[in-house]
């Protein structure tokens, strides 16, 4: 497990870490297609087999993050469809008693996400927890996505952070293998990152099912 001891710089990611991955399962998996189906006036199963192949060839890239690629490649208004079920918008469990425990140890609190700027702050406009971060880093922002090693690169040279009093929570793996090339010390992962679905085997990484563990050692 992780040392909070060791940790004074905390980087959180945000979706299926601090925020319930079922949004955007729900929103890219079902109601994108629903919608796209309507446009084209083809079947809701016809619309997923066009989509989910196009979703997986951009994982890990910008791109994927990006709701004006996404506007243009499919001809929807992606933000304002966001916006349509910005309900399902929910923090994962003991997301906010961590936290508040976060924020009175004094460590300093950076969200990394690469989230589009329109997520970000649809999601925090929903959920209200900006107060919390002493600084929002949105990849697009350095044009890198936290899989690519210059993200870290810039990450550290505006945000000065010692990497071995450094801990990244993260649900993508890929990322957690990006910030540990780098040489961030400490890593976790989540293995709930979606509320609706099973608990994941992680092997490679620390991980928690929700923050009481933590909070714990705070
Ligand atoms: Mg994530």
């Amino acid at each position: 497990m992780i040392d909070m001891t060791l940790c004074d710089t905390v980087l959180l990611d945000m979706d299926g870490t601090l925020l319930d991955l079922n949004f955007d399962n729900h929103f890219w998996l079902e109601f994108v297609p629903q919608k796209y189906a309507q446009k084209h006036h083809i079947s809701v199963e016809q619309a997923k087999q066009q989509l989910i192949p196009q979703f997986k060839a951009m994982e890990g890239k910008l791109e994927w993050y990006c709701l004006d690629y996404w506007s243009e490649v499919l001809q929807l208004d992606i933000a304002g469809l966001k916006a349509e079920i910005a309900q399902l918008i929910s923090v994962l469990p003991h997301v906010m008693d961590f936290l508040q425990a976060l924020a009175l140890s004094n460590r300093r609190v950076i969200l990394v996400t690469n989230a589009h700027r329109h997520s970000l702050s649809l999601k925090m406009e929903k959920t209200c927890l900006q107060p919390f971060f002493n600084e929002i880093v949105c990849a697009h922002d350095f044009g890198l996505a936290k899989e690519q090693q210059g993200f870290w690169k810039i990450l550290q040279q505006r945000y000065p952070f010692d990497k071995q009093r450094t801990l990244l929570i993260d649900d993508s793996l890929t990322v957690l293998n990006s910030a540990r090339e780098f040489g961030i010390a400490h890593l976790l992962t989540i293995t709930k990152p979606d509320s609706k679905k099973p608990v994941r085997e992680v092997m490679d990484y620390p991980a928690i099912e929700d923050f009481r563990e933590l909070i714990a050692q705070l």
